[in-house]
């Protein structure tokens, strides 16, 4: 054992999978993965990890990993040399740029991605190209819930820590299914709750396992978080059971947002959510009589054409009952993706530089100008993601840089994704795989995954962690920090840089969020929780003194509920739903490589009641279904449950096609497509 120990390496990383932002030794012999080893030290995790986390790594060593970059040649793809392939990139990135100008190219960043390559992925955008046209997939997820908590608190991420929410004595969840898509915080609940009597109420369309283990569970009716939040928090303010002092103290405009409540009464909600106005008056009331309550929310609230105004109404709730500033309480906004919350606050995101300095701020603009030696930048914020989409198909949008982003299976309406997709003049993927996005490109570029470099993630607690270079990476593979950097000095940049960390200096000198943030102070399983003062005290817990407004105040908002859009109707009858299950990851491309998550849950399926089942032509479990909504179809098994509804039906999105029945509609606050507004029809069909 001990001869063996000798040869093994043992290194320091950050999981990949998800927001929670576990941290662990991995055990290494050359490129063989032998064990993933979670430490006390882990201050997300501690000696926890979930499936994905402890067995989700065989994407590392695949045998159908990128190792030499790709360029298109006629139908088909030839392997090249990183000279060639930097060199056309160069050459069709800059002719379109000389052509049509700036602003017809564009980057989509990744959330997989380190910190250091999410500040080079914009850099690359705004330096070398000229454009904001950048993005990332917070579009598709958190963007509503960065908009709520600015709107009403301030700063765009999570309230306090993971360690606070279980100190809670009560957590809401809406529209999260914690225990599949945020497990170790889920464990870490379900520990509160069983050892410190901590109460959880559940909203959610399914009675998941959080919710089957809830004291109070809310099953509202499809898109109606809005009005129950709000009649809830009217019932608390006109029964006098509001935080009257935190209001007085720390709160502005409670006058006209009591206005704006003037419709949620508790009948209304009933009669529109299904929820019975007994049981909405019961647990407005537990709410406002516990001491520390915190909400946690994710996908099924924000991927809603109201997805701001809904997670703002979760945030007008915590303020009226002054649940902000405390331990165990606060708003919990779980980041999907492990690095979803770093790659906006690098700045991958069109209308702000890293730490939300807005690109519309003269004095911010020059400062960047300034540091990178150009000289002026645009003062317009640029096209996010679905911007980009719909400027290709109108033919404003010649070129895209996509960095590891499954943009033509994740995004919604992938019919329309893909259609863009063919319609660009040039497109360049950096990747682990030959995903389904490569086979639209020009050039496809081989990436290192994340065992593979060093670099930092955030996670949902905004927890900056180092991860450390475990093995070099696979073939010709490389980070994509050397990628960008190849990218841009063919282009005529030269920016020289030599390690990951040298990356995160130039970002503290730029951004105050960031100002103490050093490679020394995240050493080992040390962190830092942004903001980050200059001498490197960090902030586990905000607003305990003050909100992120200029008078310190928070703010209540005034909120209108619209109908949400693709509901039911005769032809297509049944209410689509569609998330993660606990062994995958999104659309599944690394954790499906993974052959012990795989050999678990192989497929997608569609998931409903044994009574759906037996109005819809007497289906049962393995049954082949087609699923047929306005925007397209999809096959798929059948799995009978009573998690779900009658009427409704869960697809998981690992290996599956969902988006092709997702359709182009958003929410106007935020872009984000209401991917969980859907609704289909069902037919039985012989085989996929
Ligand atoms: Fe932790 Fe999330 Fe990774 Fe699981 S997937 S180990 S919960 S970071």
């Amino acid at each position: 054992a001990k001869a063996r120990m000798s040869v093994n390496d043992v290194t320091k990383t950050v999981c990949t999978y998800c927001g929670v932002g576990c941290s662990f030794d991995v055990v290494t012999s050359d490129r063989t993965i032998l064990k993933v080893q979670p430490s006390y030290d882990g201050p997300a995790n501690s000696i926890s990890t979930c499936v994905k986390g402890k067995f989700g790594w065989d994407h590392v060593n695949a045998s159908d990993r990128l190792t030499k970059p790709l360029v298109r040649d006629g139908r088909r793809f030839r392997e090249t040399t990183w000279e060639e392939a930097l060199q056309v990139i160069a050459d069709r990135l800059g002719a379109i740029k000389d052509e049509h100008g700036p602003d017809a190219l564009g980057v989509i960043g990744s959330s997989k991605a380190t910190n250091e390559e999410s500040y080079l992925t914009q850099k690359l955008a705004r330096q070398v190209i000229g454009t904001h046209n950048v993005d990332n997939c917070s579009r598709y997820c958190q963007a509503p819930a960065t908009q709520g908590l600015w709107r009403t608190v301030g700063y765009g991420g999570d309230s306090g820590s993971i360690s606070d929410m279980e100190r809670a004595s009560l957590v809401i969840m809406v529209g999260t299914n914690t225990g599949a898509s945020h497990p170790v915080i889920a464990s870490r609940l379900r520990r509160a709750q069983k050892l410190n009597g901590q109460k959880h109420l559940v909203a959610d369309l399914r009675r998941h396992d959080m919710a089957q283990r809830a004291d109070v569970f809310l099953k509202p009716a499809p898109g109606t978080d809005l009005v129950w939040l709000s009649a809830m928090t009217k019932y608390i303010l006109d029964e006098g059971l509001a935080d009257d002092d935190f209001l007085k103290q720390r709160v502005n405009g409670l006058e006209e947002y009591v206005d704006s409540l003037a419709p949620y009464t508790i009948e209304h909600a009933a009669e529109r959510t299904g929820i019975d106005a007994e049981t909405l008056r019961g647990t407005a009331r537990m709410i406002a009589a516990e001491e520390a309550v915190c909400a946690a929310w994710a996908m099924g609230v924000t991927q809603h054409s109201m997805g701001s105004d809904t997670s703002t109404a979760i945030s007008n709730l915590l303020l009226v009952t002054g649940n902000y500033g405390r331990p165990g309480t606060g708003a919990y906004p779980l980041r999907g993706h492990n690095n979803v919350q770093g790659c906006s606050d690098f700045g991958t995101i069109n209308t702000f530089y890293p730490g939300y300095q807005p690109v519309t701020d003269e004095a911010v603009a020059d400062k960047f100008a300034a540091a990178w030696h150009i000289d002026r930048l645009p003062l317009e914020g640029g096209l996010d993601n679905h911007g980009m989409v719909d400027a290709v198909q109108e033919g404003s949008l010649k070129g895209l840089v996509v960095i590891g982003e499954e943009i033509s299976l994740v995004d919604a309406n992938v019919n329309y994704v893909q259609e863009a997709l063919t319609k660009l003049d040039f497109l360049v993927v950096s990747e682990l795989f030959f995903s389904r996005t490569c086979e639209f490109a020009d050039v496809v570029l081989p990436a290192a995954s994340s065992l593979e470099k060093d670099g930092t993630f955030t996670s949902t607690e905004r927890r900056v962690q180092r991860l450390n270079e475990a093995m070099a990476p696979i073939g010709e593979s490389r980070p994509d920090w050397l990628i960008l950097q190849g990218i841009a000095e063919r282009m005529g940049v030269e920016w020289g840089y030599t390690h990951p960390r040298e990356i995160m200096s130039e970002v503290a000198d730029l951004t105050p969020l960031f100002a103490g943030v050093t490679w020394e102070r995240l050493e080992g399983y040390r962190s830092l929780q942004w903001p980050v003062a200059a001498d490197g005290t960090d902030s586990p817990l905000l607003y305990e003194d003050a909100f992120h407004f200029d008078d310190g105040k928070a703010r209540l908002h005034p909120l209108e509920f619209r109908e949400p859009v693709n509901q039911t109707s005769e032809e297509f009858p049944l209410h689509v739903n569609n998330g993660r299950v606990l062994e995958h990851f999104h659309e599944g491309n690394m954790t499906l490589r993974s052959e012990g998550l795989s050999r678990i849950v192989p497929d997608t399926y569609v998931e409903m009641t044994p009574r759906t089942a037996a109005e819809n032509g007497n289906l049962a479990t393995g049954d082949w279904v087609k699923l047929i909504s306005p925007s397209g179809e999809m096959s798929a098994r059948i799995l009978l449950s009573d998690e779900v509804a009658d009427g409704e039906v869960y697809v998981p999105m690992q290996a599956g096609e969902v988006n092709r029945l997702t359709s182009n509609d958003t929410d106007p606050d935020s872009h984000t497509p209401a991917y969980k507004e859907l609704s289909a029809r069902v037919e039985r069909v012989d085989g996929p």
